[in-house]
């Protein structure tokens, strides 16, 4: 545990690439910032997730700060060590013509954005692959997106932040706010309080359950998505895969990581219930991919609402959020794995995980300023694709809490697009 300063110009809570990424953009510009983390750096989905740092792909309305910390992330990546970040490739094969004609018609804003991205035919999507039977109806490659290895590269940016000056306590429970005159004026941990011009909250699948406990309505629910990486194998290309069955992404160690976009389970807790109706929409489209259980998690500390500054709080209750990983859906993926991508005929699979995925119901993330609570910044509900974004969403908020220039428009990452109550105290 870190020894916490009783006072700093800026509190950002949570240690995930997006708090880490706030706390570059504080410390880098001589701003003092305390990082206040619960448990380790990167503890839960930004060491968990598949390293994918695309454009490709993602909501027009998102590109241009995607393309900020694209830039973020090139910048650290020059100066700092272990970050695993490489320009390998991101490329999506499609199974179905209309699964193709959805990434071709993506390229519409590739091209708005100078982003480079090309067709791959049946053919050539054989010979990256090394398959012969034209399984693939086509693709699309970005030569131009990136990856990193997650379980070192926040680490690393980490240790950056405090080699300019941030504060990272790991181990420190954010349990409140400190208010004065409906102002924040710090925050109270669990070691005692921190007195801060102005908070973060970049709290990942925590952040609905840290607001609702100051009536700060915030829809963001969880989904558990569960992943693995695999032995070492002779290496066919710099390019990550993506295809609905199985996507691959080729490891500093010689093997994969694997995983599925396309599967995820949804443990109902009872703030499912409270925010059904905004999240009906995405549930129905996305209903093939979902299995909903009603877990243990409905009684869990993410099920806490109420507690005051001196009670133990749910983040002390759980340091770092390790759900077990969906082992059928992980042999299933694996077989399906090694019939996409022959050369992982000899692959063994070596390590699964699972990890909650924070979701917004537009499963676009929120970074705003919080009308009803002057001071407070949320940087939150990523909705799983937050590793690539990340640096630049800590960016934003950080510019959002200090009244500075932002790198992109936040209008889009506003809290209020969920309708008026959301911008208020409930
Ligand atoms: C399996 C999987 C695969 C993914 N693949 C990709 C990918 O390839 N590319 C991509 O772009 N994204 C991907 N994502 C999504 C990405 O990992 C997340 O969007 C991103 O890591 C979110 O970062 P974060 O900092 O918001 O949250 P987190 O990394 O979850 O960090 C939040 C931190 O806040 C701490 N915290 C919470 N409340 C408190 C409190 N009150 N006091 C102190 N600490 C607190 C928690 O302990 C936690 O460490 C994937 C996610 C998963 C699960």
């Amino acid at each position: 545990m870190t020894k916490i300063p009783s006072e700093t110009e800026v509190v950002i809570i949570g240690g995930g690439v997006v708090g880490i990424g706030a706390a570059i953009e504080c410390a880098e510009r001589g701003i003092p910032c305390v990082v206040c983390e619960k448990g380790t750096v990167a503890g839960e989905q930004s060491s968990r997730n598949w390293g994918w740092i695309r454009k490709q792909g993602r909501r027009p309305e998102e590109l241009p700060l995607m393309l900020e910390s694209d830039r973020i992330w090139r910048r650290l990546a020059e100066r700092i060590e272990d970050v695993g970040f490489r320009v390998g490739g991101v490329s999506y094969f499609a199974q179905s013509d209309e699964e193709l004609q959805r990434h071709i018609d993506w390229m519409e804003h590739a091209g708005q954005y100078q982003i480079e991205t090309h067709i791959l035919s049946s053919a050539e999507v054989d010979e990256m692959t090394g398959r012969t039977d034209r399984r693939f109806r086509g693709g699309v490659r970005s030569p131009t997106d990136a990856y990193a290895e997650p379980s070192r590269a926040v680490p690393a940016l980490a240790r950056y932040a405090e080699a300019k000056g941030a504060v990272i306590a790991t181990g420190t429970a954010v349990r409140t706010l400190m208010q004065e005159g409906g102002r924040v004026t710090g925050v109270v941990t669990e070691h005692g309080p921190i007195a801060a011009q102005s908070v973060i909250l970049a709290g990942g699948a925590w952040s609905r359950t840290f607001l609702k406990n100051i009536n700060v309505r915030f829809p963001q629910l969880g989904v558990r998505s569960s992943a693995m990486r695999t032995s070492p194998v002779a290496p066919i290309s710099t390019s990550t895969f993506g295809a609905s069955g199985a996507s691959i992404r080729p490891r500093l160690d010689g093997g994969y990581t694997v995983g599925r976009a396309t599967a995820a389970r949804f443990d109902l807790i009872p703030a499912a219930f409270e925010h059904f109706r905004a999240f009906l929409p995405v549930m129905w489209k996305r209903r093939k991919m979902m299995k909903l259980r009603l877990g243990r998690e409905y009684f869990g500390p993410l099920g806490h609402h109420r507690w005051g500054e001196d009670d133990t709080s749910p983040f002390e209750l759980v340091r770092t959020l390790d759900p077990a990983p969906d082992q059928a859906l992980l042999t299933d993926l694996f077989r399906t794995a090694r019939s996409l991508y022959p050369h992982l005929a000899e692959a063994k699979p070596v390590e699964s995980w699972a990890s909650l995925i924070d979701v917004m119901p537009d499963e676009m993330p929120v970074i705003d300023t919080v009308a009803s609570v002057p001071g407070l910044v949320i940087a939150s509900g990523l909705s799983g694709h937050g590793f690539g974004l990340g640096p630049g969403a800590g960016a934003l908020a950080a510019q959002l809490a200090l009244g500075r220039d932002p790198i992109a428009d936040p209008l889009p990452f506003r809290l209020s697009r969920f309708g008026p109550k959301h911008a208020v105290a409930a």
